[in-house]
């Protein structure tokens, strides 16, 4: 297993779903999701070029990635996990991108940091397609009005939507779904598609894929 043949097989079939279906490949940013991976791992997916990535915890993500930040300043970190208001802070001090905003709460408190803090982080709303009691998410006919409240009222940067198909059902479903509300709404990003479902998100205008374990191989603990 070898971090840079996945990564080269990955961008292989990104870049020809994308040419497929008449997408520019440049607009399609492969997050590296870097979750419970060894740090020979990360040091290897650094040596690969790798420098968009992708972590679910606030804590991990700051014991990770904050002693290596000086050595490279172009990385970019994104939060993809669901985050509590008390951590609503350090994620605005340590990530670049946070996709998973689902909540009047957590608008408020990221609100409340990014103005303390004089940073003005790009964030995607977490829509709960599939409509399941235990996954976080705005559901669909509540979109508009959140992402009212999150512009006007918490004077947020909302760049896109991002969702997390449920396992059982066809991903293409609710990317075509996400698209489609993204679209009512007037919002560009599209954050959706993973290691087991990337191929059916390229085609649907995905234009942020959060890949780990086709990436880096399996995670050793389970999340
Ligand atoms: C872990 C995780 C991923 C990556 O999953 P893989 O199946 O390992 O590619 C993507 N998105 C979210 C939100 C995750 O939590």
């Amino acid at each position: 297993m070898s971090i840079a043949r996945n990564l080269h097989d990955i961008r292989t079939s990104i870049d020809k779903l994308a040419r497929e279906y008449n997408r520019d490949p440049a607009t399609i940013q492969l997050i590296a999701v870097s979750k419970v991976q060894p740090e020979e791992r990360i040091t290897e997916a650094l040596e690969c070029g790798l420098r968009v990535f992708g972590e679910n915890r606030v804590q991990e993500a700051q014991q990770r990635w904050a002693p290596r930040r000086a050595d490279y300043p172009d990385l970019e970190l994104h939060l993809i996990g669901p985050l509590q208001t008390n951590k609503a802070k350090d994620a605005v001090a340590l990530f670049d991108c946070i996709h998973t905003l689902d909540r009047e709460k957590l608008a408020r408190a990221l609100s409340a940091e990014m103005a303390a803090q004089n940073k003005s982080l790009p964030c995607l709303i977490q829509v709960n397609t599939g409509a399941e009691d235990q996954k976080s998410g705005i559901a669909p006919h509540e979109l508009s009005d959140f992402l009212g409240f999150c512009r006007n009222d918490c004077k947020l940067d909302v760049t896109g939507l991002m969702c997390i198909p449920p396992v059982d059902d066809p991903p293409a479903l609710h990317f075509a779904l996400l698209r489609k509300l993204a679209r009512e709404n007037n919002v560009q990003g599209l954050s959706m598609g993973m290691s087991g479902d990337y191929e059916w998100a390229v085609p649907l205008d995905a234009t942020y894929i959060r890949v780990g374990t086709a990436l880096f191989g399996e995670r050793v603990k389970p999340l």
